[in-house]
């Protein structure tokens, strides 16, 4: 080792410090030397100089015959780690982790095995005389042997150099000797530099004194020549190995100091996790909700079928034109009271979206099979305008007609005269029957069997009686049916209306006693008789026994079984409390169409099959309404000409009469027409349904069946046929799609709003990480002296944000999981809705690394500054 000129200046804002003024100096591979001088002169400097510690400002330091003016900080790491042993005067042991781990350090950093490292550390102490201090923390032990711990760690390597910077200056004689005997025992085989103050310790001991003043040597004792420095090789060194340490061990070193602040690392883990609270509570809400609404969703896909109706609604040109019209308003002074024409735009934009569908021909292509409709389908569903009319089979309470029921009527007028009902509702016939589902599946999967069977979906005659959960079937059902006398409904709601008394008894039924029950079809045709005179057909539903007649002829239905829905099932697919199949719709079709007055009606379809003569049918004409209009007072007439005059105005007089005629039309034409005829008939064509309903596999079919619908559509427009287009509206999906919609983007405010405290917390790790930096300095220069690389101190502060972000993530999600629980607990209480609160794995996932990532990103900063420390600065603050 030689010293080739070495100067080390200092430079301050005030002045610069020659701290060293050029030193020459040769050592031999193996002595003790001692260097002494007054405080200040420049000892230490130069020690740190020699061990890499500090850069000189010139000269040279030649090591092994190599110059090392061109080392690189790398170098310099590996020279300290594997060559350079230090011992300091106030040791400088790492308080938070153990004697032997301390020893291990320098061992570590060379990424020695684990093996490796506790069996030499354990040597080296054995050597100092600590075997049985091992596995103390530095301050459970005198100076003397945190001395001496500070010695074997400078050992543990092996290096070639042991440089010990006042190693008794602390430390009382007795001991001060037993250190100096250990370091002149170790001198046997390597070179020992010592600053001392203490000038008999070093005349004592060493075999070499080197007095220094104001950073020059003014006397050696034995100086050794050039030549004979050249022939002082130091072991070669094969270890070329780079000095690293492990993330591993910078993991440990941070973990052991954490452990020592307990306290505020978890406080500041709690602090950091708060943002991940929130943002963890909000997603497990959303999820709860999204998931809760997709099952919403599933289930009512069955009881909500996507629909096609013959006549529908297009609900975005109603929209559009009603928006439309509110913004073209007309300006005018508000000097004058003006008419605001709501209700005829209402109608015209009503009219204008209406829309027909030809689902005659969307059927034939349906069941062509071209398209996958059916296989995306577990059952379509194809109605008709068809009321089938049903009694009761028996007479007891005279004439009932149980489907269309016209039991509300009573019910109605009951509710009207207490008079807290609209009189509007003036709805007269229910439907007590209706047409099942023909997938027997679907249906067991939503209904159980409780007496009978299910009705044999090939005899038209069987139908099933639904009950609901409780097996109940509500009173005004069972006066609808003919279960209990309408007539005694009638009197208790003549009494209720007089505000008498009534008494509420519940009555039941045997399985057995509904099983039997039958009802009788009355076929429309069969209400009519042929007056060969007048050539017309008869209505004579006015003459009781011809009724009777007729019902006892009629067709008769079976209730072969009860359902009952299962627990938990949304979907309701049979929708009234008796469910046919649809063989009795296709069987009561027929036989309609089959009936006489229909043949007849169909094979002269001018002559009115009810009167017997041609039927008067012609649309209202403008002269005609304006005739109307004519024999209104003078105001009305006014009214309607200045509506009539805005209408020619906005559409011009062609486009505006014809509006008004179909307006009217419907008003003033009473007359019969041969369609009226055949729908009061009940005439339908099997191959052309008022209404299809598809009910979809599972909820992504339902998009996959309006893409096959899109592609008819398509089909359709290029072949030029526009109006066989089909549309059709998806008002679930719109609702729910709605809701979804405004679910995330309340998600997303809320998230963004919380995310503050996400940046809140980042900035608080980071200050934290900051005084962490400060609190450890010390650590970081004892790091450096045993050969931590900038790096590895930058490993050492992200190690430590990392296990905060850990904790501060995992933390999080361990609260929010508890959180979810009372919350789930409060909402179930207001809400019949279990469990919605649940936190997606992945989001917890996604959320630990969103807090690992933050607080490693807000260290980032403070550990750049810690392994900008300059070591020497480092070791030398308290
Ligand atoms: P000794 O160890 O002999 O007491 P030092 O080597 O610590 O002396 O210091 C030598 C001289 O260099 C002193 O005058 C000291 O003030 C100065 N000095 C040491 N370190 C610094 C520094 N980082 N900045 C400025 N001056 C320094
Ligand atoms: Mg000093």
């Amino acid at each position: 080792l030689k010293l080739k000129d070495i100067k080390k200046n200092y430079y301050t804002k005030f002045e610069t410090v020659e701290a060293l003024k050029g030193i020459n100096l040769n050592f031999r591979k193996n002595e003790f030397v001692s260097i002494l001088g007054p405080s200040g002169c420049g000892k230490t400097t130069l020690l740190n100089v020699i061990g890499g510690l500090d850069q000189y400002t010139t000269g040279d330091l030649v090591i092994n015959g190599k110059s090392t003016k061109e080392y690189t900080s790398k170098d310099w790491d590996t020279y300290r780690n594997h060559s350079i042993g230090f011992v300091f005067q106030t040791y400088n042991l790492i308080p938070h982790i153990s004697i032997l781990e301390n020893v291990e350090l320098a061992l570590t950093i060379s990424g020695v095995s684990k093996k490796e490292r506790l069996e030499k550390s354990k040597q080296v102490l054995i050597k100092v005389g600590l075997k049985d201090k091992i596995n103390a923390k530095p301050n459970q032990l005198s100076g003397g042997q945190m001395q001496r711990v500070a010695i074997a760690r400078a050992l543990v390597n092996d290096p070639e150099i042991l440089l010990a910077d006042e190693p008794t200056g602390a430390l009382d004689t007795k001991t001060s000797v037993q250190i100096l005997d250990l370091l002149k025992e170790i001198s046997g085989d390597k070179l020992v530099i010592m600053v001392t103050h203490n000038p008999d310790l070093a005349n004592t001991y060493s075999t070499r004194i080197i007095k220094l003043l104001d950073g020059e040597i003014v006397d050696d004792s034995n100086p050794l020549s050039d030549e004979d420095e050249e022939k002082e090789q130091l072991k070669e060194t094969v270890r070329k190995k780079k000095a690293s340490m492990s993330f591993f061990t910078a993991l440990g070193l941070s973990f052991r100091n954490l452990l020592t602040k307990k306290a505020r690392t978890f406080l500041v883990a709690f602090a950091g996790s708060i943002g991940i609270i929130g943002i963890a509570l909000i997603l497990s809400m959303s999820n709860g909700f999204q998931l809760y609404i997709n099952k919403v969703q599933e289930d009512t896909l069955s009881t909500y079928p996507l629909t096609v109706e013959e006549t529908t609604m297009d609900m975005t040109t109603i929209m559009e034109n009603m928006v439309g019209k509110k913004e073209e308003q007309e300006e005018h002074d508000l000097d004058k009271v003006y008419s605001d024409t709501v209700i005829i735009e209402m109608l015209e934009s009503l009219m204008k979206g209406q829309v027909h569908n030809n689902l005659k021909d969307f059927k034939t292509y349906i069941e062509s099979g071209e398209s996958k409709i059916q296989e995306y389908t577990t059952d379509i569903k194809y109605s008709y305008n068809l009321d089938i009319h049903v009694y009761k089979s028996t007479f007891e309470y005279g004439i009932v007609q149980v489907n269309p029921s016209n039991v509300y009527e009573g019910l109605f007028d009951a509710f009207q005269s207490v008079g807290s009902f609209a009189t509007s509702t003036t709805a007269t016939s229910v439907a007590l029957f209706s047409e099942m589902i023909d997938n027997q599946d679907l249906l067991e999967s939503q209904y159980d069997c409780i007496a009978g069977r299910w009705a044999n979906p090939n005899s038209y005659n069987e139908v099933v009686f639904k009950v609901d959960e409780n097996n109940e079937v509500s009173d005004y059902l069972l006066y609808a049916l003919g279960l209990k006398d309408p007539a005694e409904l009638e009197v208790i709601l003549d009494k209720i209306t007089k505000g008498e008394e009534v008494e509420l008894e519940k009555s039941s039924y045997s399985y057995d006693d509904i099983l039997n029950r039958t009802f009788k079809v009355v076929l429309q045709p069969a209400y009519y008789t042929k007056n060969e005179d007048r050539n017309a057909w008869v209505d004579n539903r006015d003459d009781e026994a011809y009724v009777r007649r007729a019902i006892e002829n009629g067709v008769e239905l079976k209730i072969v079984g009860i359902v009952r829905p299962k627990e938990n099932t949304v979907g309701n697919s049979i929708q009234t409390t008796i469910g046919y199949n649809s063989s009795l719709t296709r069987f009561v079709i027929d036989e309609i169409n089959n009936s006489q007055i229909v043949k007849e009606q169909k094979a002269n379809p001018e002559i009115d099959v009810f009167t017997g003569v041609e039927f008067v049918e012609d649309d209202i004409t403008i002269t005609k309404i304006q005739e109307i209009i004519a024999t209104l007072p003078d105001a009305q007439q006014q009214m309607f000409n200045a509506y009539y005059n805005n209408m020619v105005n906005e559409y011009g007089e062609e486009e505006a009469n014809r509006l008004l005629s179909k307006m009217f039309s419907s008003y003033f034409n009473s007359g019969n027409t041969y369609e009226k005829n055949l729908e009061v008939l009940g005439v339908n064509d099997l191959s052309s349904p008022s209404m299809i309903s598809f009910y979809p596999v599972d909820f992504e079919s339902k998009d996959k069946i309006i893409a096959e619908i899109d592609v008819y559509n398509n089909q359709k427009i290029e072949e030029g046929n526009d109006q066989d287009t089909i549309h059709y509206n998806d008002y679930i999906g719109i609702l729910l799609s709605g809701i979804s919609e405004i679910i995330n983007a309340v998600t997303y405010v809320l998230i963004a709003f919380v995310a503050v405290s996400l940046v809140v917390s980042s900035i608080m790790i980071a200050v934290i990480t900051y005084i962490s930096v400060l609190e450890r300095i010390k650590e970081i220069g004892i790091l450096r002296a045993v050969g931590a690389s900038k790096l590895d101190i930058t490993n050492v502060f992200n190690a430590e944000t990392l296990i905060i972000g850990i904790t501060s993530g995992t933390l999080g999600i361990l609260i929010t999981l508890l959180l979810n629980i009372p919350v789930n607990l409060i909402i179930s209480y207001f809400a019949p809705i279990k469990n919605i609160a649940k936190l997606p794995i992945g989001s917890a996932i996604v959320l630990v690394c969103i807090s690992i990532f933050l607080s490693v990103l807000s260290g980032l900063i403070p550990a750049f500054i810690a392994s900008k420390k300059d070591p020497v600065v480092a070791l030398r603050s308290e």
